[in-house]
């Protein structure tokens, strides 16, 4: 069974925000709400200043708060390790956004719906495309794949780069890995 992993490399990252614009148009992600941002953090003293890129959208835990504390069973993984929602069983009671460590869950603004990054899970995993921001990135920023393939590039990579994963502490076990930035001012 696969086991679909992302990696956002923040080397390679250059806060274009090409991902944001794709997931939007690809998943129809209205206005005032988002599954996918790029944050600039700065951090030093001027002139000698870092900005990292971080990503921010649903990190894909394996453990997840979401799945744990929905009522209908519609916030579910999928065997491939994907946190999805079954819109035809939501009850639209909130539970799995403010059980988010993450912040990656928003109600849409006009249907009144759950919306969450899904990978492109339906709309291009399942015809065998990448996710829409992993195919626009103009730096190779992001890496997508299946873990459970050690010949696979996440697999590789993880194996072979330092990284980390966003509030590992609270055991959710993401499978949004992020490669830290080390360049910028505490090199200079
Ligand atoms: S990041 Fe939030 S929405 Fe995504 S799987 Fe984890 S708890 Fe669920
Ligand atoms: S498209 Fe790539 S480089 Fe641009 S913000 Fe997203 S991850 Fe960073």
């Amino acid at each position: 069974m696969k086991k679909y992993t992302m990696i956002h490399d923040e080397n390679l990252c250059i806060g274009c925000q090409a991902c944001s614009v794709a997931c939007r148009s690809e998943n129809d992600v209205p206005r005032g709400v988002y599954r996918l941002q790029v944050h600039a953090k700065m951090s030093g003293t001027f002139p000698n200043l870092k900005t990292d890129f971080i990503r921010h959208s649903c990190v894909m835990c394996e453990d997840s708060p979401c799945v744990d504390v929905c009522p209908t069973g519609a916030s579910f993984k999928t065997a491939e390790n994907i946190t999805l929602l079954d819109h035809s069983i939501c009850i639209s009671c909130k539970y799995c956004i403010l059980a988010c460590p993450y912040d990656a869950r928003y109600v849409e603004p006009s249907s009144g719906e759950i919306g969450k990054c899904t990978f492109c899970y339906t709309n291009r995993l399942s015809v065998g495309q990448e996710p829409a921001c992993v195919s626009v990135c103009p730096t190779d920023a992001l890496i997508f794949g299946d873990l459970n393939d050690e010949n696979s590039q996440v697999a590789k990579t993880l194996k072979t780069s330092p990284h980390y994963y966003p509030k590992a502490e609270l055991l959710t076990r993401p499978q949004l890995a992020m490669i830290a930035n080390t360049k910028g001012a505490k090199d200079e």
